[in-house]
This record gives C-alpha cells, structure tokens and sequence, in this order.
C-alpha cells in the first residue's frame, strides 16, 4: 500500500505544521502521502475542496530537501499554475511557473541551480510536450536523479468529452516512456471507475494506489427546475431575490449572445453582471476574472468556458439555463458552489423543449456522423433531468460508479422534496381533475394550451393567457386552486411523464412553434 503510515505521518506532519500551518491531515491526505512516498503510481479520487494538491506538496517539500530533487505538476490552466505558485511562494516554499507568459530561460536556468532549483516546477501539459526545452531540461535532470514525481492535475482534460479536453493532455503518456522511474501521480475530482481505469492506462500508470475518496458534496443542494418559454428571466430574478440577495454565483448559459444578453439584463435590474465566453480577449477575460474574485461582479454568466481554476470560495449558487453537455460536465460546473464547506445551490432549469431540440439534432445528424458517445452522455442528462422519483444525490453518484446509503438526501433537493410532499397526500383526484381541464380544449373553439398555461388555469389564476379566448370559462378553471404552482406543475409533469397528457408541436408563424398539450387518446376508449 506504501510506507506505514506511523511513519509517513512522522515524516511529513512536521512540514503540515510548519510550512502549511494545518493542524492535522484530512482524510485521505496521510494515505496518499504514504503512498507515493513508497515510490508507488498513485491515483487521487477526491471531491473539489477536498485538499488533493497537499497530496503532492508536502512530499515534494520533504523530497527537495532530502534529495534536492523537483516534482513537476501538470496544470491545465495559466490562471490555476499562477495562484498556487503564489500560494506557495507566499509560504515560503520555492515554486515557479512555466506558462506561455513567463521568461522561460529564467526558469530553465533556476532548475540545473543548486540555490535556486525550486521544490516545485508548475508548467501546463503543452509545455512539457517532447522536445520542448523543458522536457529536455527535464532529461537532464532526470539523468542525475533530481526528479522526484509527476502530479498530473485535473487529469479527467484527458477525456474527449466535455469542454476542458486538451490534446496535450492526452500525451502525457511519454512521462512514463521517457522517465519510468519516476513515479506518477494522477489527481481528479470527477471520475467514474471506468474514467479511473481509461486514466491510468493512458498515463501508463503501473500497480497505481487509488485513493477514492466518497465525491458527495453534502453541502450541495441539487435541483431540477421548469424551464418555460418566456419565464425563465423572471424565475432567475426571483431565485436571485428571494434566495440569494448579495450572493456570488455563476449562471451557465449555451451560447456566447445569450449570455451578453442575460448579463444585460441582470444589470438592468441592478445585479452586478458580467458576461464570459471564449470570445474575450486574455485583457477582457482576466479582468473579469480579477472583477469576480473581489466581487465587482456578483454574478457571472458564463458558458463552460468559465470555470476551471476558480478558486472563489464563497460561490452560494449556479444556474444552468440550458442542459450541461453530460452529467460530468454538470458535476465539475456545479462544484464550483460551496467550497468553503457552507450550503451552496444547483439548479438546472430543463424543458421538454431542450430534449426535443437535441433530438432533433440527433435525427438530423444521423448520417453516420453523429457522435454516439456524446449523445449517449446528453442522454444520461436527459434521464437525469426527467427523473422524479430518485434523489439528485443519489443519481449523481451512482453515475459516479457510488452507492449512497440513504434514499434521502436530507439536503432539500427538489425529488426528495417531492417524495415527501406527494406521500403525505394522495393526489388522483386533483390529476383527474387536470386531465379534465385539458380535455375541454380539445373541441378547438377555445384553441390549444401550454403546459404552463394549463397549470394556471387549474390553479385558477387571472393572468393575461387565462383571459384569452375565454380558457376560463372552462368547467374545470381553478379546480387546483389549492396547489402551489410547483405542485400543480409536478402533477402536469408527472401526467406528461406517464403519457397520460402528451405533447404536440404546432407551428404557428414560419419557423415559430409551441407544444401544446393533449389527453392521450387511448384514455377515450
Ligand atoms: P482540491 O484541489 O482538492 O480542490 P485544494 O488542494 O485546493 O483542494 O484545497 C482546498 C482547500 O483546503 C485549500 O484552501 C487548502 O489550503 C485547504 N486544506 C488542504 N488540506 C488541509 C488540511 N489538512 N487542513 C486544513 N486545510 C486544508
Ligand atoms: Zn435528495
């Protein structure tokens, strides 16, 4: 497994006090020291905030005054390699970068320097690419035994799917090829027990100790909201008011315009937004950055080109508009909430209208060069989202290849909410009644209805759409009027859900369309 950890822990724990002024090791910490201080490959499972990068940095302290041997961390991003250099360097440790951005002959100089060698050497994985004068200076260092261990951070970039892919990750392989002594240590927060075993062969890792530590954030509560067509905007306002008055959080959005034009919005309304996508320049982009950290910005709406390497610790909330491209994707994104331990929110407003959209795309690509992959991972979210029953928790971690031994998550998200709201009352009557509702509109004089506009006739409300072409005088006009419009919306959604209730899209003006809703037609027979 590694050296006892009697003895790890006396050889290390020192430099956790006196370096990093931590009283004692978190859990999992001690076992992945040991581990590698064993010489062994090591694999680090841990959620976000959990304290991997300690993992290697403590041992590379002890190594580099032992030894006077480096270990090199593999870092995806310029802006996650600059804060931990400062960290470190703050603490009195001697770290450097390597980024596109540093006098690289400065830093080659520091490494064959017995003064000024540092403990550890951050670079990103395009800078260590063979042949680059890194990994020749690296060659030769590796010749005279200076090299302690290769941390390969966020090492899920390997992966094709979702957005933080990166090519040169992918050939990283060629540490174990050109270096085989060296040991490798892999570090992730999102990996199914597949992802770990596809790793560690690309990386070539041998006889690998996994250390898997449980990736439940319990601090995270998950929901699923109702995405209608022309709400959204209101719904986002109001959770902003009503749950988090001066919070700081991330709204994720699909496209580049969308979010300008959210972030225009929310201004209007007095939010401090900003905008973030990959069409920013490094000046705009880092400055929104530098805005955020401070809090200028309280919100950032952002697509998936926001996010890795933000170390805010107080994010109390992030939204997504629009469906994450996989349930991986959606973990990383939502565990950026919450990492200073205090209750954070995820929520994800879904629609029957982004399924459809994503079928569509589906049929239309269905030349052969669709991505089956892709649309399988698109089809776990899908699932996800329509799933009722079964705790956000719970799903999200057997995704994760982890049971979780309670069926309630006792965090409030909205299935276990549901579960405990619908037990406690039995509510055929009022679908009955619901299904009734919609069925007075099919003879066509009063025209179709929405979802969204029959949950506001049932619950008897006087809007705009229910005054329309007379809906109200409907038999059934207000018979929910004791539901909450979340729970009269769960009932035409659970309606939906068993075919009871469907779907049907009409096309109203040229490409403009609405699905409207029907009762099923075996339920007149
Ligand atoms: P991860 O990489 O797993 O997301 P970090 O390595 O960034 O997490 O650590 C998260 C936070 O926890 C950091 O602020 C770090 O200083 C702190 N931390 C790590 N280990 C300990 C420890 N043993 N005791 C107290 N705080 C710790
Ligand atoms: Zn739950």
């Amino acid at each position: 497994q590694g050296i006892p950890l009697h003895e790890a822990y006396s050889k290390y724990s020192g430099i956790l006090r006196s370096v990093f002024r931590f009283k004692q090791f978190r859990k999992n910490q001690l076992e992945a020291i040991a581990a590698t201080a064993a010489g062994r490959d090591t694999f680090i499972l841990m959620p976000t905030g959990a304290g991997k990068s300690l993992c290697y940095q403590v041992p590379a302290i002890v190594q580099k005054e032992e030894k006077n041997a480096i270990t090199v961390v593999i870092s995806p991003l310029r802006s996650l390699i600059s804060d931990q250099v400062a960290a470190l360097v703050a603490k009195g440790v001697k770290a450097l970068g390597i980024t596109s951005e540093t006098n690289d002959s400065v830093v080659y100089k520091s490494l064959f320097s017995r003064e000024s060698r540092p403990a550890l050497l951050y670079c990103t994985p395009e800078k260590i690419q063979k042949s680059t004068p890194l990994h020749n200076g690296l060659v030769h260092l590796y010749r005279y035994g200076r090299l302690a261990l290769f941390a390969v951070d966020e090492a899920h970039c390997i992966f094709t799917w979702g957005e933080e892919f990166r090519e040169a990750y992918r050939s990283l392989h060629t540490l174990r090829d050109d270096f085989p002594e060296v040991p490798i240590m892999a570090l992730t927060s999102t990996a199914s027990p597949e992802d770990v075993a596809h790793i560690c062969r690309r990386l070539k890792l041998k006889n690998t100790r996994v250390v898997r530590q449980s990736v439940n954030r319990a601090n995270l509560t998950y929901a699923v909201k109702h995405k209608r067509r022309g709400e959204l905007f209101d719904d986002i306002i109001g959770f902003l008011e009503e749950s988090h008055r001066g919070h700081s959080g991330i709204i994720y959005r699909t496209g580049r315009r969308q979010c300008e034009r959210l972030a225009r919005l929310l201004a209007k309304k007095g939010i401090k937004a900003a905008a973030y996508h990959g069409g920013l320049t490094d000046q705009e982009s880092k400055s929104i950055h530098i805005k955020w950290k401070k809090g200028i910005h309280r919100v950032i709406v952002a697509t998936i080109a926001f996010g890795m390497g933000i170390d805010k610790k107080n994010v109390r909330f992030i939204l997504h508009c629009d469906l994450p491209k996989s349930l991986e994707n959606f973990y990383q994104e939502t565990g950026r909430a919450g990492r200073d331990g205090k209750p954070a929110e995820c929520v994800l407003y879904y629609s029957f209208q982004d399924k459809k959209t994503i079928l569509d795309l589906e049929s239309w690509s269905q030349d052969g060069r669709a991505n089956p992959a892709l649309d399988d991972k698109v089809a776990k979210v899908v699932q996800f989202c329509e799933e009722k029953s079964i705790c956000r928790r719970v799903l999200l971690l057997q995704h994760f290849g982890e049971a979780f031994d309670r069926k309630d998550c006792g965090n409030g998200c909205d299935n276990c909410m549901h579960r405990a709201r619908l037990v406690s009352r039995d509510f055929s009557a009022e679908a009955r009644l619901a299904i009734a509702l919609v069925q007075g509109f099919e003879n066509g004089t009063r025209g179709n209805i929405t979802v969204r506009q029959g949950v506001e006739l049932f619950r008897g409300r006087d809007t705009l759409n229910t005054r329309k072409n007379g809906r109200r005088h409907n038999m059934h006009y207000g018979a929910g009027a004791a539901l909450s419009h979340d729970l009269a919306t769960l009932i035409f959604d659970r309606l939906l859900k068993l075919n009871l209730l469907v779907e049907f899209k009409v096309y109203t003006n040229g490409s403009k369309y609405h699905y409207y809703i029907k009762v099923e037609a075996s339920l007149y027979t």
